[in-house]
C-alpha cells in the first residue's frame, strides 16, 4: 500500500472539476468515490492503489499481449486454400494496399498504445513499489498513461474480429487459433489494470509543488484560473505549464465551442464519403463485389445473422450520426438559457463521449477481413476508400467530444 504513507500526510487533493469548473479538494482516499459538490462528477477518492497488484496485472497483460501479436490469431479455410493471419499482419495487409494511414490507426490502437500503456503503469508502479523518487521522466509518463488511455480500443477490435469471422463464415471455414484466446486474455486483465490506476492518487503522489492561492467553492473561471487538462489543477491564466504535472496550458485554452463546431462540421462532411464509397471489396470466384458499410450490414441481415447486422448498424450509422447530432444540440442548448436541466445534459454528453469509440469496429472488420483472406486466385478482400474516411470521422467526432466545454452549462449559475 504505497499511498497510505503520503496519505495521511497531505490527505486532499487540490481541483478543478473538469465538467462544471467548481474549485474543490478532494479526499485522496476515501470509502466512497468523492464528487463534485456542485455536479456530482466523480473526482476521485476510492480504496487506496495498492501498486502490488496494479504491477503484477500489468505485467501480465503485457505478456498476454506480446504474446498475441506473434501467435496465430485465426485461421480459414476456403476453395482449397488455407491460410493464418496474426494480429501485426492487420497492419501488415492494410500497407501492402498502400493504406498506410489505416495500418497506422490499426496498430496503434490495437497494440501499440496498449502496450505503451502497459510499459508506463508498469515502470511507474515498480518506482513506486521500490519507494523511488519520482523523477521528470516518470512526470511525462504519467501525462502520457492519463492521454493514452482514451486511445486504447483493443476491447473494439476484439468485437470487430468477431463480426469479421460471422462475415467471413458463410464463405470459408473458420477456426479461432490460440491468438485469439491470448488477446481475449489481454483485453480482459487490461481493463482491470486500468480500472485499478488511480490517476487522481498518482498526482497525489508527485514531488510536492507551490500550488497558487485559490478559494475552493467557487469556479476557476470566477477567479481567473484556468484548469489543466491533464491532473485537473487550478493554474493561473497567464502560465504556459501546469505547476502540478507540467502539461502544457495551451490544450486548456483551446477547449471551447468553436473547436468543437470545427471537427464536427468535419466529422460530418467525412462521413458523406464513408457512405457512398465502398469500405471494401470482396472477390469470390472471379467475382467482384464492391460493399459499403450498409451494403455488409443487409449482408449479415440475409445471411441471417441479425443480431450482429444490428450491432454493426448501431456502430456504423446510428452512433456516428447520432453523436454528430447530439454534440450540436448540446452546443445549441449550451448558448442559450433552454429548458433542459443540467443534469440531462451533462448525462447526455457523457453517453455521447463514452459511445464514440465503438463506431470503429467497422475499422477493424476491414482490417481483420483484408488481413485474413489474403489477395488469392480465388477469393480476396481490398480495403476501400470509405474506410479511411469512416476512420477520419470517428476521429473527429472523439476529439470534437474531448473539444466540448461542458462548463458552458453551468453559464447562468457561474
Ligand atoms: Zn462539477
Ligand atoms: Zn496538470
Amino acid at each position: 500500500m504505497v499511498t497510505q504513507k503520503t496519505t495521511d500526510l497531505q490527505p486532499r487533493l487540490l481541483m478543478v472539476c473538469p465538467d462544471c469548473d467548481w474549485v474543490v479538494r478532494i479526499p485522496v482516499v476515501s470509502a466512497q468515490p468523492a464528487r463534485c459538490p456542485r455536479c456530482a462528477h466523480r473526482l476521485g477518492g476510492g480504496p487506496p492503489v495498492a501498486a502490488k497488484e496494479v504491477l503484477a496485472l500489468s505485467v501480465t497483460a503485457l505478456i498476454l499481449g506480446l504474446i498475441s501479436l506473434w501467435l496465430p490469431f485465426v485461421g480459414y479455410a476456403a476453395n482449397g486454400s488455407e491460410q493464418t493471419m496474426s494480429l501485426l499482419d492487420t497492419g501488415r495487409e492494410l500497407l501492402h494496399f498502400h493504406e498506410r494511414l489505416l495500418a497506422i490507426l490499426v496498430l496503434f490502437t490495437v497494440a501499440v498504445i496498449p502496450l505503451l500503456y502497459l510499459l508506463t503503469v508498469s515502470w511507474v508502479f515498480l518506482r513506486l513499489l521500490l519507494d523511488l523518487r519520482l523523477g521528470k521522466v516518470t512526470l511525462y509518463l504519467i501525462r502520457t498513461l492519463v492521454q493514452l488511455r482514451v486511445w486504447m480500443m483493443a476491447d473494439v477490435f476484439l468485437l470487430g474480429a468477431l463480426v469479421a469471422l460471422i462475415k467471413i463464415s458463410g464463405l470459408a471455414s473458420v477456426q479461432l487459433a490460440s491468438g485469439f484466446y491470448t488477446y481475449i486474455g489481454f483485453v480482459v486483465v487490461l481493463l482491470i489494470c486500468a480500472d485499478r490506476v488511480s490517476r487522481y492518487q498518482l498526482w497525489h503522489l508527485l514531488p510536492h509543488r507551490h500550488a497558487p492561492a485559490v478559494k475552493t467553492g467557487r469556479t476557476a473561471r470566477q477567479q481567473q484560473l484556468l484548469d489543466c487538462v491533464c491532473c485537473h489543477a487550478p493554474n493561473h491564466c497567464d502560465d504556459d505549464r501546469c505547476w502540478r504535472c507540467g502539461e502544457a496550458l495551451r490544450l486548456s485554452r483551446w477547449r471551447g465551442w468553436k473547436l468543437t463546431l470545427a471537427l464536427l462540421l468535419a466529422a460530418a462532411f467525412m462521413l458523406v464519403p464513408a457512405h457512398l464509397l465502398p469500405v471494401m471489396e470482396i472477390t469470390n470466384l472471379g467475382r467482384t463485389e464492391p460493399s459499403t458499410l450498409i451494403a455488409g450490414v443487409l449482408d449479415l441481415w440475409r445471411g441471417g445473422d441479425q443480431a450482429i447486422a444490428i450491432i454493426v448498424f448501431i456502430a456504423s450509422l446510428v452512433i456516428p450520426v447520432a453523436k454528430i447530432l447530439m454534440l450540436l444540440a448540446l452546443l445549441w442548448v449550451s448558448q442559450r438559457s433552454a429548458s433542459m436541466p443540467v443534469k440531462n445534459r451533462l448525462w447526455l454528453y457523457k453517453v455521447t463521449d463514452w459511445i464514440g469509440r465503438w463506431s470503429m469496429v467497422d475499422i477493424f472488420v476491414v482490417a481483420v477481413l483484408v488481413a485474413l483472406v489474403r489477395s488469392g486466385q480465388l477469393m480476396s478482400v481490398y480495403p476501400g476508400n470509405a474506410a479511411l474516411a469512416f476512420a477520419a470521422s470517428v476521429i473527429l467526432t472523439m476529439l470534437a467530444a474531448m473539444a466540448f466545454d461542458t462548463r458552458r452549462f453551468f453559464k447562468d449559475e457561474s
